[in-house]
This record gives structure tokens, C-alpha cells and sequence, in this order.
């Protein structure tokens, strides 16, 4: 890290913080300036070490060098990994193409979702059975009515099932059924969910919260993997902006910089960040061109009467029409 004192600091000071640094087992690279002193504190940084020297006084900051997530970082895998939920590989030239419900509401839709979206190319089924609503008097899913009803429909079209997971409590039960776990916008940052997460041996969708940053979003990501877990799927869903026509505001930036600065797998949701249908397949073809590898994205038989984000769901039609441009421009190594 670099220690970067005030202008006009007297030797006094910057010996003091020198002191320090080296008390802390650090090495230390002095630079003098004109007006300021920069100290470099080379050696095995701890993330308390920062604040601590910012604490010094005639330190006007401390420039963390490393980044702070460890494990999910590009350094730590150069080459990007892949992460395999049953027969479908992610990364490195493997495409998630996730369709389904938002909910599963009950199982004669879900098994028509199904059919539909395996006959148009998914390659794995979406469907919540623990949903996180804004209102309590929302439709807060069917729970393990709904769990056994998405691995039916899984099991029958031979798809890999995704459903959300909100509750700690909930970590055996949901792996029960599901073969990857999504940890929702809402949770990105609920700490103990993720350390939970990250004892279990099942494929984990991490995506990022609303008004997350990338770094935010691969720390909550280190929470997983620091427990040994290693397959973790990102996702980005949109973020809170000041917009007023979309649900939310996709970063497709933030899709290239988490691949950029992470070796993990990175999808587009392009249903929530749109919010609204006719939107959506434009916004999962972005995703795709900015590198995502792969898309999740809500399907009904019937909108109008879905219970959750029917006005965001695509029709089976319209999820067939944007396979068919998905697969011209993806082209599944596996
Ligand atoms: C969902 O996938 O239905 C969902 C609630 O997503 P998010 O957490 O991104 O809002
Ligand atoms: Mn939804």
C-alpha cells in the first residue's frame, strides 16, 4: 500500500509512521517529493493495516495496491474458470441459457415454461420457490411445494434447475432439490447467507445488488469462495439509477469489468434491469456483446396472470426469437 503524507509532514512524523509500517512487518520504500513524503509499505498486507495507519496523524491517505478480494481475482486465476452445474459448463467458452418462470406458481405452467423454453435451446430452468418481495402481502412462493414441482420439471426436460435461496435456514432444504443456488439482488450482502453458501458443495449465482459496486459485489463473492466454495456464477441485474421508464438500469460496463478483474463466470439478467418485455431480449444481446457467458432470463406461458414480474416476462415466443438470435452469435463450446 502506499502511504501518502500530508504536504509539509516534519521528519518527525513520517519517522513515526515509518516505525509503524515496520512494526507491522512491513517494508518500506520512501519517496520524498517537493511538498510531499509518499511511503510505500511493501509485504503481507491485513485489511485492518489501512485504517490503522490512516489513523496516524500527518497521514493524509493509505492506497490499498492489491485488491482486496483475493480469491476471486483475476490474479488468482488468470486463465478464468468454469463452473459446471450437472451436464452445462460455464465460462471459458460455456454458455448458461437460463429461461423459466420468475415464480413457479403452480405445475401444469411450470412444466409448459419448461417444455417450451428446453424446445427453443435453454439450457437450464429458472424458478423461485422463496421469493423476496417488497410487500409481505406479496406471493412469497410456493416454498418446497415449489421445490419439488421446478426439480419435476427439471428432472422431466433433463435441465439443470436454478432457484433463489434466502434464508440460511433454508441452505439443505433448497439443495435438496436445486442443482445451483441463486443468492438474490436483495442478499448480495447478507454475509452470513453467503458464508453458509460457502460450505456447501453446489453451484452458487451470485448477483449483484442493486447499488453494488463491482468491488462490492466480488468481496460478497470472496465471502463464498473464502469458505471453499469455488463455484460461484456472477450475475448482473441491473443497478438503482435515475431512471424512471426501466425497473432498473443495466451496467453492461460492469459485466466487462468483473471479467476483466475476476476470473469468475459473469451472466446477464436482462429481465429485472428492464422490468418491462419488450426490452429485454435487446438487453440480454448487449450482455452477450460485452462478453457474459450466458443469460438468465423470465418466461410465462401466460404473463397477464403471472404473480410476480409478469410485465417483464417474455412470451414463449419471444424467448424462442431471441434463442434463435442467441445462438448466431454464441456458439456453446460444450
Ligand atoms: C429473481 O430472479 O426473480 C429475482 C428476484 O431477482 P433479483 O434478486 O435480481 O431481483
Ligand atoms: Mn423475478
Amino acid at each position: 500500500m502506499l502511504v501518502i503524507m500530508q504536504a509539509g509532514a516534519s521528519q518527525k512524523v513520517i519517522d513515526q509512521v515509518i516505525k509503524r509500517i515496520e512494526q507491522l512487518g512491513l517494508r518500506v520504500h520512501l519517496s520524498k517529493g517537493e511538498f510531499r513524503t509518499i511511503i510505500g509499505a511493501i509485504g503481507e498486507e491485513n485489511a485492518t493495516f489501512p485504517d490503522q495507519l490512516r489513523s496516524i496523524e500527518g497521514v493524509e491517505n493509505v492506497v490499498p495496491i492489491m485488491r482486496p478480494y483475493k480469491l476471486a481475482s483475476s490474479d488468482f486465476h488468470p486463465e478464468g474458470s468454469q463452473v459446471q452445474v450437472g451436464k452445462v459448463k460455464i465460462g471459458r467458452g460455456g454458455y448458461a441459457l437460463i429461461g423459466g418462470p420468475c415464480a413457479v406458481e403452480e405445475r401444469e405452467s411450470c412444466l409448459e415454461i419448461t417444455r417450451a423454453v428446453k424446445q427453443s435451446g435453454a439450457n437450464m430452468l429458472r424458478g423461485g420457490a422463496f421469493k423476496p418481495r417488497t410487500s409481505p402481502y406479496s406471493f412469497q412462493g410456493l416454498g418446497e411445494e415449489g421445490l419439488k414441482i421446478l426439480r419435476e420439471c427439471g428432472d422431466q426436460f433433463d435441465l439443470p434447475v436454478v432457484t433463489e435461496i434466502t434464508d440460511p435456514r433454508n441452505v439443505e432444504l433448497i439443495s435438496r432439490y436445486a442443482d445451483m443456488l441463486q443468492v438474490g439482488a436483495r442478499n448480495m450482502q447478507n454475509f452470513v447467507l453467503l458464508s453458509e453458501i460457502g460450505k456447501i458443495n453446489k453451484p452458487v449465482l451470485l448477483k449483484r445488488g442493486p447499488s453494488s459496486t463491482v468491488k462490492d459485489w466480488l468481496m460478497s463473492a470472496e465471502y463464498i469462495l473464502s469458505e471453499g466454495n469455488n463455484q460461484v456464477v456472477l450475475c448482473e441485474r441491473g443497478s438503482q439509477s435515475f431512471e424512471t421508464e426501466m425497473r432498473f438500469t443495466l451496467d453492461v460496463g460492469a459485466i466487462v469489468l468483473a471479467k476483466s478483474d475476476s476470473h469468475l463466470p459473469v451472466i446477464v439478467d436482462p429481465s429485472h434491469a428492464a422490468g418491462r418485455r419488450d426490452l429485454v431480449s435487446s438487453l440480454a444481446m448487449a450482455g452477450l456483446a460485452a462478453g457474459a457467458d450466458g443469460m438468465i432470463v423470465e418466461v410465462h406461458n401466460c404473463p397477464e396472470k403471472a404473480l410476480c414480474d409478469g410485465p417483464q416476462a417474455l412470451t414463449e415466443q419471444m424467448f424462442d426469437e431471441l434463442m434463435r438470435q442467441v445462438k448466431q452469435f454464441v456458439h456453446n463450446d460444450f
